[in-house]
Parts: C-alpha cells; sequence; structure tokens
C-alpha cells in the first residue's frame, strides 16, 4: 500500500506539485426534498433539526473565507428547486462576488436543477459545480435511493453543467454495503469517461436514522477498512486521472485524526474547510461523528494550515484553484 500511495503522490506532484487549494465549504441549508437511504438530512428524517443560514450569515462566512486567502468557497445545501431557493442561491451568489470584489470563486453543491436554473446560477458567478453520482453504476445506484431518484436525470444534470462552461465536479461514496471492487473500479472509469475536472468522493459513514443503516443494522466497515478504501479509491484516481482536482474530504478526518493529511500523501489535492458558523454545522447532520462542529472557522483554519505544513505542502492563496486538466481544455462552446 506504501507503494501505491507513494506512486500517486508522486503523480500528484508532476501533474499539480506539492500545493493544496483550499475551498471554504458554507452549509447553507439542510432542508431537502430527495430521500436518498444513506443520507442524515434526507426528507424523511423528521429527528433532522432544520435551519437555513441567513443571507448575513452566509456573507460573514464567505467574508471570512476571503480575508483568510482561500481563494474560493463551495456553498453546499439539502436539494430544493422551488423558486424560492433558485432566486435565494442566485442572490447569495451575486453577494459573495460582490462582498469579495469578484476574487472569490464559487463551487454550488445543490444538487439537480433544470439546466435554466444551473444556467441562472452561472450567470449569476458560480463557476463550478460538484454534483456527485454518488454509485456509477445504475442498478446499484437503485439500492441506494427511491425509485423516485433517477440516475439518468444526475447523469443528464452532470452534462448539462458541463455543456454550460461549470468546471464539473462528481464523485462517490465507498464502503457501502452491497458495493464491490466492481463498483468502485467503474466509478474510476466513470470519472475517466465523464471527463471531470475535479472529484469529490469520500468513505460511507453510517447514519442510523436512515433507511440503509436500518436494512443493514449489522454493516459498518471498520474506521480503519475504511481508511484504507478511501486511501486506495483517492491513489487510484490520481493516478488514472492524473491533472483533475480530488478532494480529501472532511469525512476522511472523521475515520482518523490525521485522515486529510492521509489522503493528501495519497494524491489528493484539494481540502474544504468548514467556514459554516458552529451552530448550524452540527446540524449538517449527513454521518454520525461528523468532526468539527463544535470548532470555529477560526481554528479549523489553524488547524488545516498546519495540517499543510506539516506533511511539507504549500497552500495556494487568493486563487481559484482550477484543475490543471479544466486549464487544458478547450473552452470555446
Ligand atoms: N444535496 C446535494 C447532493 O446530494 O448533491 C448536496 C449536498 S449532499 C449532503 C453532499 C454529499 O453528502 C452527497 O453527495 C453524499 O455523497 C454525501 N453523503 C450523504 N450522506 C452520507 C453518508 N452517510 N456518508 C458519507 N457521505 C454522505
Ligand atoms: Fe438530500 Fe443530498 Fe442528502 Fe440526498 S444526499 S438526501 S439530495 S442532502
Amino acid at each position: 500500500m506504501k507503494d501505491l500511495y507513494a506512486v500517486a503522490y508522486e503523480v500528484k506532484c508532476r501533474y499539480i506539485g506539492k500545493k493544496v487549494s483550499f475551498r471554504g465549504l458554507i452549509e447553507y441549508s439542510n432542508y431537502c426534498t430527495k430521500n436518498c437511504y444513506y443520507c442524515g438530512i434526507r426528507k424523511g428524517n423528521s429527528h433532522a433539526e432544520r435551519y437555513r443560514m441567513s443571507p448575513e450569515s452566509v456573507y460573514e462566512a464567505a467574508r471570512f473565507a476571503w480575508k483568510a486567502s482561500y481563494g474560493s468557497v463551495v456553498l453546499q445545501s439539502g436539494e430544493r428547486s422551488d423558486r424560492a431557493f433558485v432566486e435565494e442561491i442566485e442572490t447569495l451568489v451575486k453577494g459573495i462576488k460582490k462582498l469579495s470584489n469578484n476574487e472569490l470563486g464559487i463551487t454550488l453543491s445543490c444538487g439537480e436543477q433544470t439546466e435554466e436554473t444551473f444556467a441562472r446560477w452561472k450567470d449569476a458567478g458560480a463557476h463550478r459545480y460538484l454534483l456527485r453520482i454518488e454509485a456509477s453504476d445504475p442498478a446499484f445506484y437503485r439500492t441506494l435511493h427511491p425509485a423516485d431518484h433517477d440516475y439518468y436525470r444526475r447523469l443528464e444534470c452532470l452534462k448539462t453543467l458541463r455543456k454550460l462552461g461549470y468546471q464539473n465536479g462528481s464523485g462517490v461514496m465507498f464502503g457501502l454495503p452491497g458495493q464491490t471492487v466492481q463498483h468502485m473500479v467503474k466509478d474510476l472509469l466513470f470519472f475517466k469517461e465523464m471527463d471531470l475536472d475535479m472529484i469529490g468522493m469520500g468513505p460511507y459513514v453510517v447514519h442510523t436514522e436512515t433507511p440503509l443503516a436500518a436494512s443493514y443494522p449489522d454493516f459498518a466497515l471498520h474506521k480503519e477498512e475504511l481508511l484504507v478504501l478511501s486511501m486506495k479509491m483517492i491513489a487510484c484516481a490520481r493516478i488514472f486521472l492524473k491533472d483533475v482536482n480530488i478532494a480529501s474530504t472532511t469525512a476522511l478526518q472523521s475515520l482518523h485524526p490525521s485522515g486529510r493529511e492521509m489522503g493528501l500523501l495519497a494524491g489528493a489535492n484539494v481540502i474544504m474547510p468548514n467556514c459554516t458558523p458552529p451552530a448550524c454545522k452540527e446540524a449538517y447532520d449527513l454521518y454520525e461523528g461528523k468532526t468539527g462542529a463544535e470548532k470555529t472557522p477560526e481554528e479549523t483554519m489553524d488547524e488545516l494550515k498546519n495540517t499543510v505544513e506539516n506533511i511539507g505542502e504549500e497552500v495556494i492563496l487568493n486563487a481559484w484553484g482550477d484543475s490543471p486538466h479544466y486549464a487544458a481544455k478547450d473552452h470555446t462552446f
């Protein structure tokens, strides 16, 4: 395994450099109209305490990220597609651009939307979109979602985002009940086939108040197994895809206190420090043991900068941190 990580790290250094980009994560709201079987903030979880950040607190979080020189933010939310939500996100994107003199880059991760909505949000100033396919095998996808959650609609959304000129990010979870090595190999092939610019994938972590946990009461990979699986997937993705951005996710840190460093050393190059105010962060309860809920954005920033420096890497400040893969594409549409 050490050899695998070393090769992946070498590929990362060659294509990306010994550099890490930060994206300030803002968990805007946990209201969601969907019912993914694995997710703690699914509509059907009546125990989830719902919140929506006020525009002022979103701007405060974005201003913090800007002042901390993160260069870009990710605005993430449970999925809604009503008119009010579409307008809220549009206003927030415009507001974040304005407060940062157009300097902050904005990634959205707000689920499946119509082409019109994606276009509106792009016109407002968003330039990247993260929409995990969750499982690239349609039959396996169906085991993780209710019948009205359509794999092909999600796939179409990814194609639309590309057509509109967004930097396209997707990814999967791994360590899911019923998932095989073949599924994960297919996932890697899917990333290549979809010509993705960024990969945001992470371990599945059980949330007890979800149908997936109820269907598999005894299922929970040991943290150690899940950590190794995560590192393997990051390393294989880096070796296979070479010049894309790969995130070392918060879920990794919930498996091991140094999980994010380990992800970087296995080939990842992006970290998403959480800028959500602590009270909301706690309620954005996707899975058990989600770390850092009690930490302030300032504490998170200091901790992460140390993490990166400790492994001899440099943080890219005040830049959007686009992947070389995106930069190499022809952007004339
Ligand atoms: N609602 C949007 C969507 O689904 O694309 C964005 C927010 S959603 C909370 C972001 C990601 O959280 C999902 O793509 C999913 O992979 C991940 N997630 C949800 N439940 C999880 C769990 N139990 N373990 C690990 N990741 C989980
Ligand atoms: Fe909603 Fe996203 Fe969770 Fe699915 S994964 S229930 S769409 S927040």
